[in-house]
């Protein structure tokens, strides 16, 4: 827990907000300011700010992440409409909060990338 990380703080209820789901390693919200119709974040409850920081033993996290991603974009009712996974790191990718997370993103057509 970062004292003054903006998800550590929403898993802490310090930031009042809807979990979505939570289980032993990861929870999600909707995003606040959504680019998609459906646009949820997959988050780690350590408080891990890149890939890289992940521990070789600790890949798990990145699974459960997203696997968790799978099931709440089944919920959601767009696994089969689609959805895309993004993952932003560090300055080039306009990474803005410095802690891990998965975004969901799907409910309407989305720009290509890539
Ligand atoms: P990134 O640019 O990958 O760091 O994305 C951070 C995301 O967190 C942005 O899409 C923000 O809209 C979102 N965000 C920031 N504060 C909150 C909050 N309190 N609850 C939900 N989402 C948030
Ligand atoms: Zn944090």
């Amino acid at each position: 827990m970062e004292p003054e990380c903006i998800f550590c703080k929403i898993y802490s209820g310090e930031i009042p907000s809807d979990i979505l789901y939570s289980d032993s390693l990861c929870f999600v919200v909707r995003d606040i300011q959504p680019v998609a119709p459906s646009h949820l974040l997959v988050i780690p409850i350590r408080h891990v700010t890149f890939l890289d920081e992940v521990e070789d033993d600790e890949f798990d996290l990145v699974a459960q992440m997203f696997k968790t991603a799978v099931s709440i974009a089944a919920e959601e009712g767009i696994s089969q409409s689609g959805y895309r996974l993004v993952v932003n790191q560090r300055d080039n990718s306009g990474q803005v909060v410095p802690h891990l997370h998965l975004h969901v993103l799907g409910g309407d057509r989305l720009g290509v990338i890539g």
